[in-house]
């Protein structure tokens, strides 16, 4: 059964996304959607995550977010324990969690079904240094090529504006990190993409085994950044062989710590998160989503 009682009004966090005219048309849309929505915009993630606290604090059974991944991981610090679901509008330009959850992601008033109509479902977190995330993390490549991407490109190229930069970062000389996940040997390599769902990027099944309510990371360590070794870890991927693949290393675990002796970039859930060393860990505290009922 759904949470949301017919009565209840249900706070939606809209983060007008200066970059995208989507993100305009999707409030009209929403407020029109019901009588029982109370959109609340904000482009100011510190208000964003105070009215999540204050919805989870106040017992309150749905909190929603329109808004993409960033949004997203904005709010489940707040709810993060809490009895309060998240529901999603997936609004925003990146939208992997709202995939991962298999949100009618094409269709808002769907989305609004699943928030009265749906079941709440359990998902873990993990930590990671003073931070949070849900979906995905990384540290070198990724986070770098995240880094490096201005938001007028996003804008003008949308996620194109990663890959022109991907082709750049991947030209130059790649760091080495030291990996240690908890119950394995240290690790080596260039770069490492740490998964809690299976989804990553635009939409790729990266992790295969992963399952984001097992308290375990999928953890993908990556020898090389140069294009070519790039180029053999995408094709190994699209042969479904990725974890064999020369170069790669794979393993799960609850945490892991990464170091580098030079200052290596760090992203969450898509987002830019700092640098090097960093901590990884699961979290006590799971996220109550509402996902589509059978
Ligand atoms: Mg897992």
């Amino acid at each position: 059964m759904g949470k949301v009682r017919q009565m209840d009004k249900v706070p939606v966090i809209l983060n007008p996304s200066a970059h995208s005219e989507k993100g305009k048309n999707a409030a009209a849309e929403i407020r029109a959607m019901s009588p029982r929505i109370e959109l609340i915009e904000t482009g100011d993630i510190v208000e964003v995550k105070k009215i999540a606290r204050d919805v989870a604090q106040s017992g309150g059974p749905v909190l929603a977010a329109a808004g993409g991944d960033g949004t997203i991981n904005a709010v489940i610090s707040s709810l993060a324990g809490s009895e309060t679901a998240l529901g999603i509008f997936p609004t925003g330009t990146m939208n992997l969690f709202a995939r991962e959850l298999q949100l009618p992601r094409k269709s808002l008033q769907g989305c609004w079904q699943v928030i009265e109509e749906g079941v709440t479902r359990k998902v873990d977190l993990f930590g990671f240094n003073d931070g949070i995330f849900v979906q995905v993390a990384g540290v070198g490549l990724d986070a770098r090529i995240i880094e490096e991407t201005t938001w007028e490109r996003k804008k003008k190229f949308g996620k194109f504006g990663y890959l022109m930069t991907a082709l750049s970062v991947t030209g130059q000389e790649a760091p080495r990190i030291r990996v240690f996940p908890e119950g394995h040997e240290p690790l080596e390599g260039a770069f490492v993409l740490i998964g809690n769902g299976s989804l990553y990027g635009p939409a790729f099944r990266l992790f295969r085994h992963a399952a984001n309510d097992d308290g375990l990371l999928e953890i993908l360590v990556f020898d090389s950044q140069s294009r070519v070794d790039v180029m053999r870890y995408l094709t190994a991927f699209t042969m479904g062989q990725m974890e064999k693949a020369k170069g790669v290393s794979y393993v799960q675990a609850p945490s892991l710590r990464v170091q580098s002796d030079s200052e290596v970039p760090v992203e969450v859930d898509g987002e830019f998160a700092g640098y090097t060393p960093v901590e990884f860990f699961a979290m006590e505290q799971g996220l109550n989503v509402l996902v589509p009922g059978d």
